[in-house]
């Protein structure tokens, strides 16, 4: 389970219901509704609605919604989704940053009453100028010093709507000397003028910051370990100071872990709506792409996408983890959980010649070698197959150990086959094969001799046409984009390949869209949500073996 896997963070948690500082720990899981959630926010998520269930805490799934014109509900509602998906479930309800636009306004009337906030009228650029850099301390803005009382009726000016989008911000009187950027006045309030805000409407035209609201929101809700990801440790200090200022009931305390980075694709959901937006994939459930939803439907369990993070686990060790160990934990669970079937990608007609008349017209199959509880199924038999092409070789390869003219092959779970005949069109492709069975065979080896091949084969009468999609990783570099070239031009052409034609074994025209299946000798599937009866469609979600690398 994934609290058998200990962190420093999960240390942390222990030690503090050990020595009594907290009752219990409430955590939350911070998305802004602005994409859908990625692999990397799993990672997150199993962190926080882990340790909450794992030590008997509350998870808290707030929304922080500061930034309305890059959020909308339909985020909102996929984020929701994809949380429960991944197995949590975060109390009664659900929260909003939005929430507590009026407190966190309130308490910047509190900071400025105590000389700790004032107006500034200094634009976006300016600011930056005055803010200095790593080896060059701030200039002090010429509004910092304002009284008390022009700060207050500017500031409520602000929320009137009297002043237009840039004209000025509210900031903290921090230090603009301080060897921590973060720390040099930073801007508490923006002015944003004629947004509709998926919660709170046309209300505001005040919008607080990110480094602003985050603590508070985690103080009012009585976080009690505020996870986050490196790029915020610099920001501990300014998340600090800003709760330990205004009146709150609580000082959470921020812990920072590294962020998940995968090969072979692209986490920034800036970069992944640019990949949705302009139609490289075909929306952010894509089964290329690295979010929830993509995973999902490519086949993705939840339980794999947990024991992913577990195995990854939380340090504060930057890394780039390889695509293999996403691709291990859903082989890996579906090797255990999903049934055996059998799918022609490449079909190649072969007629049985001999066919005795008392030969079965199903054959009974197990749905998994090691789990005879998964039962068996009756797969329809008959004299004319379809076998993968690449099953045969008229000239084989050294070591070729399945069809050539004149070979033997046993046909999986049914009778030993020779190849008798080949039979090309016009152009010398082959188009079928004429074979004999030994009748001998069926379920039993043949005598005076072994044959090594079994390949897998579906009834040419009774099987069903379907499309089939195999997915490759989305992009042919490791770290799209590094060194600064345009990370589009790192996209694998060859991410998709769609098969028409395959052909299923009867009995996975009627299963349910999202069930997976091992379709024998050629990976992992999983039935897609746009299937119909006549027009079935399969993904792969992953190869039988890990082929990264070669
Ligand atoms: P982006 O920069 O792509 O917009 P973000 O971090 O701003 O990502 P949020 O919606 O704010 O996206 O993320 C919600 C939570 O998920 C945050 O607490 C963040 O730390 C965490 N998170 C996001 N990406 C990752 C990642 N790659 N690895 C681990 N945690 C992540
Ligand atoms: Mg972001
Ligand atoms: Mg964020």
């Amino acid at each position: 389970s994934d609290s058998a896997r200990t962190n420093f963070i999960r240390q942390i948690i222990q030690d503090d219901l050990a020595s009594g500082k907290h009752a219990a720990i409430r955590t939350r899981f911070p998305p802004e509704p602005n994409g859908y959630l990625h692999i990397g926010h799993a990672k997150s998520i199993v962190l926080n609605f882990g340790v909450a269930q794992d030590f008997g805490g509350t998870c808290n799934l707030r929304f922080d919604d500061t930034n309305p014109h890059k959020e909308n509900l339909e985020f909102v509602e996929s984020i929701k989704a994809d949380v429960r998906w991944l197995g949590y479930a975060w109390g009664e309800r659900v929260y909003f940053a939005s929430d507590y636009f009026e407190r966190l306004y309130g308490f910047a009337e509190e900071l400025i009453q105590q000389g700790l906030a004032y107006v500034c009228d200094l634009d976006a650029e300016e600011t930056r100028a005055y803010r200095g850099t790593l080896t060059e301390p701030g200039r002090d803005s010429p509004y910092r010093d304002r009284t008390v009382e022009q700060n207050l009726d500017l500031f409520r000016r602000m929320r009137a709507g009297e002043f237009p989008d840039g004209a000025r911000t509210l900031r903290a009187k921090i230090d603009m000397a301080s060897p921590n950027i973060n720390l040099r006045d930073p801007v508490l309030y923006r002015i944003r003028h004629g947004v509709i805000h998926h919660q709170t409407g046309s209300e505001w035209c005040l919008y607080p910051t990110y480094d602003y609201t985050h603590p508070i929101s985690d103080a009012l809700e009585g976080i009690t370990h505020s996870l986050c990801t490196l790029e915020f440790e610099d920001h501990r200090p300014l998340y600090d100071w800003v709760v330990a200022r205004v009146s709150v009931p609580c000082r959470p305390r921020q812990i920072e872990f590294s962020r998940l980075n995968l090969e072979y694709t692209v986490m920034s959901k800036r970069l992944l709506t640019q990949l949705v937006e302009e139609g490289i994939v075909e929306g952010w459930d894509d089964p290329r792409m690295p979010t929830l939803a993509g995973l999902r439907r490519r086949g993705f369990t939840p339980e794999a996408v947990r024991e992913f993070c577990a195995r990854i686990g939380v340090t504060k060790a930057d890394n780039l983890v390889e695509m293999g160990v996403l691709e291990s934990a859903i082989r890996d669970d579906l090797d255990n959980s999903a049934p055996r079937a059998m799918a022609v990608l490449h079909p190649l007609r072969v007629v049985l010649t001999n066919l005795p008349p008392d030969a079965p017209s199903t054959i009974t199959a197990q749905n998994h070698p090691k789990h005879a509880h998964m039962g068996t199924r009756e797969v329809p038999f008959g004299a004319e197959l379809c076998i993968d092409r690449s099953d045969f070789e008229e000239e084989p390869p050294k070591g070729f150990k399945r069809l050539v003219p004149g070979g033997e092959v046993r046909l999986r779970n049914a009778y030993v086959i020779r190849c008798d005949e080949v039979i090309k069109d016009g152009a010398g492709e082959v188009i079928e094969l004429r074979c004999s069975v030994d009748p001998d065979t069926l379920g039993k080896n043949p005598e005076g001799r072994k044959v090594k091949g079994v390949i897998h084969w579906v009834s040419a009468q009774h099987g069903v046409r379907a499309e089939v999609r195999l997915y490759d990783r989305l992009f042919s570099t490791p770290q799209p984009g590094s060194g600064g070239s345009d990370f589009r031009d790192d996209l694998n052409p060859d991410s998709l390949r769609t098969l028409t034609g395959c052909l299923l074994e009867p009995g996975l025209a009627a299963a349910m869209p999202g069930a997976r299946f091992q379709f024998e000798r050629e990976g992992y599937f999983v039935k897609d949500g746009d299937s119909t009866l006549e027009r079935p469609l399969f993904n792969r979600a992953v190869t039988l073996r890990d082929t990264w690398g070669q």
